[in-house]
């Protein structure tokens, strides 16, 4: 009845509610790449909670390590010593060359975001922060500072210190401020090119110079960018902009924070690490989402030498690294073929879509790598203006309707976004293919 009650609101008043859905999609039960709503519909999840199921739903192997540490230790803290966290953190650091090796485990990816900026701060001695346009980087409010989209940004913001949050590029302040104006990373009205890579890597670096030269003090804290961008609509960089960027940032005395929050954990395909395709080295990674599966947890790797200089300081968190957590995240480092899968699917799908690009006026760029990709929508090819909202919307719901759900993206809404699982199939992605052509040919009609 209650179950009725809420159905007939379209949502419990209570929860505070993402729109997403026209209606609310009522997800009961998810097995790998599959999620079933209440009425027993299945859909095909290729959006995985925006990158985190990364080994699919309910993965049994997964589900089985969990339980098993449930009836053996649930909780404690970091104040004492148990197995799963020890096992964890040496598995993951084998995952990451020399010198990332000191690892810190949070709940989520914005505390990881915040430590990191805690660190950076501390290590320099500087403040400021350079973030790129576009960019998300968390919810918290610190991270919201970080975080370009204005769409993530609340007025509250301003009594945190991050002014002027009605423009999304710019904001400084005493605390949680940074400046990510001028930022050198494209939107969709100056894109006009395939891979989202309109102009040439001199140019954003031309850019990032005039910054620091007019508006960035002369010493700076730190810079975070995503190895692809995620929430701003799987953007990419030219080639060299990351490493171009660090050592502009590295003179200025910075570190360079790569944020992995999604592209981690195999999801490019080409790397386990999304920075390991941009012959760079942060000075600081940071990571959640597919890090435990959906499960919540995050980390943040850093040098012997930056985590010196928390000095007698002790960094505290009373969930982080908690042992369920760790035992889902050794089970989920223990999948094999995730990164392979992500590799050969995403090829395959950013073929198929690039067909259907070619066939419909209103596909601007289809873009990524493994499966993170993005589908950018413009009213024509022409003018690459953003295809409004309500006919995303449209394009969307038909989507959904026909059995597989997407995620959207970018500075106007204006990017589909495709983020499986990390266990799709042919057939799968064969089946996403045909829906989403049959989406835009109803649309145009
Ligand atoms: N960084 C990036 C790149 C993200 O995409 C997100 C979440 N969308 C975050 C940080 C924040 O992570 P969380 O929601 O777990 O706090």
């Amino acid at each position: 009845e209650h179950m009725m009650e809420i159905r007939r609101q379209n949502c419990n008043p209570m929860i505070m509610k993402v729109t997403y859905y026209k209606k609310p999609v009522f997800i009961h039960q998810g097995h790998m790449q599959w999620l079933w709503d209440v009425d027993g519909r299945r859909y095909l999840d290729l959006f995985a909670g925006v990158a985190t199921v990364s080994v699919g739903h309910c993965h049994p192997k997964v589900t089985a390590a969990a339980e098993k540490q449930l009836r053996k230790l649930w909780h404690t803290t970091n104040i004492y010593v148990y197995s799963p966290l020890h096992e964890y953190v040496d598995k993951l650091a084998a995952t990451l060359p020399e010198p990332l090796k000191v690892i810190y485990l949070t709940n989520s990816g914005s505390e990881a975001n915040d430590l990191a900026m805690l660190m950076a701060r501390l290590h320099t001695g500087n403040f400021d922060i350079i973030t790129l346009r576009g960019s998300y980087h968390g919810g918290s409010p610190q991270t919201m500072g970080l975080t370009s989209n204005s769409a993530y940004k609340y007025p509250i913001a301003i009594g945190l210190g991050c002014h002027n949050t009605m423009c999304p590029d710019v904001f400084a302040g005493p605390w949680g401020g940074s400046h990510c104006r001028d930022s050198p990373i494209q939107t969709i009205r100056n894109c006009s090119c395939p891979q989202g890579l309109c102009m040439a890597n001199d140019k954003y670096i031309g850019q990032l110079k005039e910054v620091f030269a007019t508006s960035v003090p002369s010493r700076i804290a730190a810079f975070f960018g995503e190895p692809i961008m995620g929430v701003g609509g799987a953007v990419q960089y030219p080639k060299n902009f990351l490493k171009d960027t660090y050592k502009l940032v590295r003179e200025r005395g910075g570190v360079c924070i790569a944020d992995e929050v999604q592209t981690g954990f195999g999801r490019t395909g080409s790397h386990f690490w999304g920075f390991q395709g941009h012959d760079i080295m942060p000075d600081i990674v940071t990571m959640a989402k597919g890090i435990a599966n959906g499960f919540p947890m995050g980390a943040v790797v850093t040098t012997h030498e930056i985590a010196a200089s928390f000095g007698r300081g002790v960094h505290f968190n009373t969930f982080g690294g908690n042992p369920v957590a760790c035992a889902i995240a050794s089970s989920v480092l223990d999948e094999d073929g995730t990164q392979q899968i992500s590799h050969e699917m995403g090829t395959y799908l950013l073929m198929g879509l690039s067909k259907i690009r070619d066939k419909y006026e209103i596909i601007g760029d289809v873009r990524g790598k493994g499966l993170q990709i993005g589908v950018e929508m413009v009213k024509d090819k022409a003018s690459r203006e953003p295809l409004p909202p309500a006919a995303m919307s449209e394009i969307f719901e038909d989507t959904k309707d026909m059995g597989v759900l997407i995620g959207k993206g970018g500075v106007y809404g204006q990017t589909f976004r495709i983020k499986p699982p990390m266990c799709i199939t042919k057939d799968d992605a064969d089946f996403f293919l045909a829906v989403f052509n049959q989406a835009l040919n109803n649309y145009m009609e």
